[in-house]
């Protein structure tokens, strides 16, 4: 695993220099008087060493990404799985969940919930054109959602225990979508299985959530052992942010990699590795 350092940092010369100094790429966006320098660092060079010396309070202001190899996901026994693809114009409906705990922002008339739980169909604005060599996409939004066409529904139907096949209703909301389904993950694992985990609590209605950074958390061995089964988190990850939303997370045996990685289907898939204990 590596970790690379994600920076935005608005233009100074002093940066520049470093950047052209340690041969580091970087770009430049912005007009004049607001500009913004991008780059990427991995913490394993010795410019991250450097750059963190030279300037301790910008390097902590970096997004971490953690990657991963071929290897370390090959290795793993289970792997928390996301998509990548943007290609689904998601529409989100109300009625498509259960939410509790609503929260304000300011300059939005409507109030955000702090957690969710699906309980019906969900919604797109149109249908997908799917390119020959793409069988899964995510929406056009930040929402951890895995779409599939219809010709990767054959493929892994059935095989895996707890996951469905949701399909996909119109914006009308008169009919399923040809071609479009929602992976849907049945099982959740029990808030017990996670260990050395932070716990915070929702402020409102005081349930407990489980903190996580780089979305990095360990389960116990003995709830994760069927390797023909898939799970999600449930409702509990939250990163922390101040309004404490949750997310839910995918859970796949190796089977599942290599099976989609056999199929040709992991393009724009993204696996990390579940640490069990
Ligand atoms: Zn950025
Ligand atoms: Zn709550």
């Amino acid at each position: 695993m590596r970790v690379r350092h994600h920076y935005c940092i608005d233009e100074r010369e002093s940066v520049v220099e470093f950047l052209k100094r340690y041969q580091i790429s970087y770009e430049v966006i912005g007009m004049v008087g607001d500009k913004t320098i991008i780059f990427d660092i991995y913490e394993d060079q010795y410019s991250y060493e450097m750059f963190k010396k030279t300037f301790p309070m910008l390097s902590i202001s970096s997004f971490k990404n953690l990657e991963f190899s071929k290897e370390d996901i090959e290795k793993s026994k289970w792997l928390m799985v996301s998509c990548r693809g943007t290609n689904v114009e998601y529409v989100f409906q109300k009625e498509a969940f259960q939410y509790s705990c609503p929260y304000k922002i300011p300059f939005h008339k409507e109030p955000f919930y702090r957690h969710f739980k699906q309980i019906s169909n969900l919604t797109v604005e149109k249908s997908v054109k799917w390119g020959k060599r793409q069988f899964f996409s995510g929406p056009n939004s930040m929402e951890n959602i895995i779409f599939c066409s219809e010709r990767t529904k054959n493929i892994l139907e059935n095989r895996w225990e707890g996951l469905q096949f949701k399909n996909v209703i119109n914006k009308k909301g008169n009919d399923y979508v040809d071609d479009l389904y929602q992976l849907f993950f049945e099982k959740s694992i029990p808030f017990s299985a996670f260990i050395d985990a932070k716990s915070v609590r929702c402020h409102k209605c005081r349930k407990k959530m489980i903190l996580v950074s780089d979305c990095i958390f360990k389960i116990k061995e003995e709830y994760l052992q069927d390797s023909s089964k898939v799970y999600q988190t449930g409702e509990v990850i939250t990163d922390g942010r101040i309004f404490g939303e949750t997310v839910v997370l995918y859970i796949v045996p190796q089977e599942f990699y290599r099976y989609c990685e056999e199929h040709g289907m992991n393009r724009g898939m993204d696996y990390r590795p579940v640490e069990l204990v």
